[in-house]
C-alpha cells in the first residue's frame, strides 16, 4: 500500500498574535481541512490565484491555503475534471501500461491521470488498484477558475448622437458639438454571465466578484 503523499496546498495557519505555522496538505487532507471550516461557520475567501482563506473571525484563527500548482488546468485536464465531478464511483485501476483512473466506461490515461494527481486536482488516500479517486477542493477551484475567466468591455466613450438614433439624443444646448459620452461597460465571463455597469471600474468588480462567487459555488457542491 502506498499512500498519498503528493502536496496540494502549503498550509499557513495563523492563531491570534502567535507566529503563524507553514506544513504542506494533500489533496484529501485539504478536502478536510475546507469542509471543516465550512461546517464551522469559518468564511471563506477565495482569490484569483487559487488561494483559500478561511476565517474564524471571533476565535481569531486564519487558515491559508495556497496551492501547490497553478489552478490553470488545460482543456483537457479540464474536460477530464468535469467528467470525475460528474461521478461518484471514479477509481484508480493498475494495468500494464500505468496506473489510469475509470469512470464507468470512461478512463483516463496513465500519463494524464499521473498529471491530475500531481497536481492535487484529483485526490485519493492511497496510489493502488481500487482506489476511489474524487475531485478535490483544489481540482474543483481549479476548474471554476477555468470555466469563469472574466473582462469588461471597453467604453464606448465620446460618440456622434447621430450615430445611434436608438441612443439617448442630445437635447437642450448642445456643448459638445453633438457628441455624447458612454463610459458604460459590460462584465462578460466565458460561461455566458454578464452584467451591464455604469462605469468600468464597477464592471471589473462585478466580474472579479463573479468569479470568486463561482470558487465559492464550487466548495460546496
Ligand atoms: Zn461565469
Amino acid at each position: 500500500m502506498t499512500l498519498n503523499r503528493i502536496p496540494a496546498y502549503i498550509e499557513v495557519v495563523t492563531h491570534g498574535d502567535d507566529p503563524p505555522v507553514t506544513g504542506s496538505v494533500t489533496a484529501v487532507e485539504a478536502d478536510g481541512v475546507v469542509g471543516t471550516a465550512i461546517r464551522r461557520g469559518y468564511r471563506v475567501e477565495p482569490t484569483e490565484h487559487g488561494v483559500l482563506v478561511l476565517r474564524r473571525p471571533t476565535a481569531r484563527i486564519v487558515v491559508e491555503l495556497r496551492p501547490v500548482c497553478r489552478p490553470a488546468p488545460t482543456r483537457s485536464q479540464a474536460q477530464d475534471l468535469s467528467l470525475l465531478a460528474g461521478h461518484r464511483s471514479a477509481h484508480l485501476r493498475a494495468r500494464p501500461e500505468g496506473l489510469l483512473i475509470t469512470a464507468g466506461i470512461a478512463r483516463i490515461p496513465p500519463a494524464a491521470a499521473r498529471r491530475l494527481l500531481g497536481r492535487g486536482w484529483v485526490g485519493c488516500l492511497t496510489v493502488q488498484d481500487g482506489e476511489p479517486v474524487s475531485v478535490s477542493v483544489a481540482g474543483r477551484v481549479a476548474l471554476a477558475l477555468r470555466q469563469h475567466r472574466t473582462r469588461s468591455t471597453h467604453p464606448r466613450g465620446w460618440h456622434f448622437a447621430a450615430d445611434n438614433p436608438h441612443g439617448p439624443q442630445v437635447v437642450g444646448r448642445d456643448r459638445h458639438g453633438g457628441r455624447l459620452y458612454d463610459g458604460s461597460s459590460r462584465a462578460v465571463c466565458s460561461c455566458g454571465w454578464s452584467q451591464f455597469a455604469e462605469r468600468r471600474p464597477q464592471a471589473a468588480h462585478a466580474a472579479r466578484q463573479h468569479r470568486l462567487d463561482s470558487v465559492i459555488a464550487a466548495l460546496s457542491p
